[in-house]
């Protein structure tokens, strides 16, 4: 097993990462097959009630046209994402109260009817939403911590705290889903070391999925003017992950694939085994902007399905054929 010292090395190698790439690729299909599980994404609401720094849907961005969808679109638009394949659907939103603990549960039915692994990416609620959630029939959660720095993560998400943050995802672990969290890299003031005190974060908490992409500064937030994060960074962080935790769940970020075309297929080549085309429709699409130049933003779902199965297929690897739980 890796120390801390030896991550950091690894973090920091530049000139040394081929191989890092190469070992993760191999431990990855060692532990977890030449399967790629695709995953649904539908972004059902860019309402968000928190003012992340880092944030496109922050609530202080007052440019950004709000929407959200109404049930039926949402439930609409998961029937399609079925129709296409896809074995998994996530759904992402703001932290919009709108959708109570209620009219969650009657989404969460109504999509678990079509025979699906469903996932739920809304960030803070309390243990009795996240128990009915669970109880009405949600497989899995995604959360990510963002930073294990307290100080940077106070300073970022000025209305959080990182401990309640962090007791969520233990509720959520306790309450039986199947638990994603992640980070984001290349956050300003974040440091290497910072970044390896992340991963044993995540392989303490025993996460069956771990996200993590870059930070992409985004025009109308505070940080516009901060540096992006790095995509081989990025990749290093992600494929060390693939080495602590060989079995888990690992997707080749949008946000790796937003920095450079082709990102997420060096990711997929790196430790990672899970990719999440995005099926939300129309406009919406282009108004759920964590951050610019988002990649697919103009693809229609059915282009991106077809176009992420070709460049899976052109690297000697298969579409997922189950819902990719995280096989232990
Ligand atoms: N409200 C939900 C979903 C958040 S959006 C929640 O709190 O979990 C999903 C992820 O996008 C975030 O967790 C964050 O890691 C990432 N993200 C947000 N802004 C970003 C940016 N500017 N660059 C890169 N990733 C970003």
């Amino acid at each position: 097993m890796l120390t801390r010292e030896e991550i950091i090395k690894l973090l920091s190698d530049e000139e040394n990462q081929d191989k890092l790439f190469a070992h993760a690729d191999d431990v990855r299909k060692k532990n977890v097959g030449d399967e790629v599980h695709l995953r649904a994404l539908i972004e059902f609401s860019n309402i968000c009630r928190n003012n992340c720094l880092y944030c496109g849907i922050r609530k202080g961005n007052t440019a950004v046209k709000r929407y959200r969808m109404s049930e039926n679109e949402l439930i609409d638009t998961a029937k399609s994402a079925v129709a296409m394949g896809f074995k998994t659907i996530v759904l992402q939103s703001g932290e919009d109260l709108w959708f109570s603990k209620d009219k969650m549960c009657r989404i969460i039915e109504n999509i678990k009817k079509l025979n699906v692994a469903l996932t739920l990416s809304i960030g803070e609620r309390n243990y009795d939403d996240y128990k009915a959630f669970r109880e009405s029939g949600a497989d899995r959660y995604l959360m990510r911590i963002e930073t294990t720095d307290k100080n940077l993560y106070h300073k970022l998400d000025p209305l959080m705290s990182w401990q309640r943050r962090y007791e969520c995802l233990l509720a959520l672990k306790e309450l039986g889903y199947e638990l994603g969290s992640g980070i984001m890299v290349g956050l300003p003031g974040q440091t290497i070391e910072s970044i390896a005190d992340d991963l044993l974060f995540l392989k303490d908490l025993g996460v069956d999925m771990a996200g993590i992409g870059p930070f992409i500064a985004h025009p109308q937030t505070p940080l516009a003017n901060a540096d992006s994060g790095n995509l081989y960074l990025s990749l290093r962080t992600m494929a060390i992950m693939r080495i602590l935790l060989p079995d888990i769940n690992i997707p080749a970020t949008t946000a790796m694939e937003s920095l450079r075309p082709n990102g997420r297929i060096m990711a997929l080549k790196a430790g990672a085994n899970v990719v999440m085309p995005n099926v939300t429709f129309g406009e919406y699409r282009r108004l759920y902007e964590l951050y610019p130049n988002k990649a697919c933003v103009n693809d229609t779902p059915l282009h991106c399905r077809s176009c992420i199965e070709m460049k899976i297929n052109a690297i000697g690897r298969k579409i997922g054929t189950d819902f990719g739980s995280h096989k232990k």
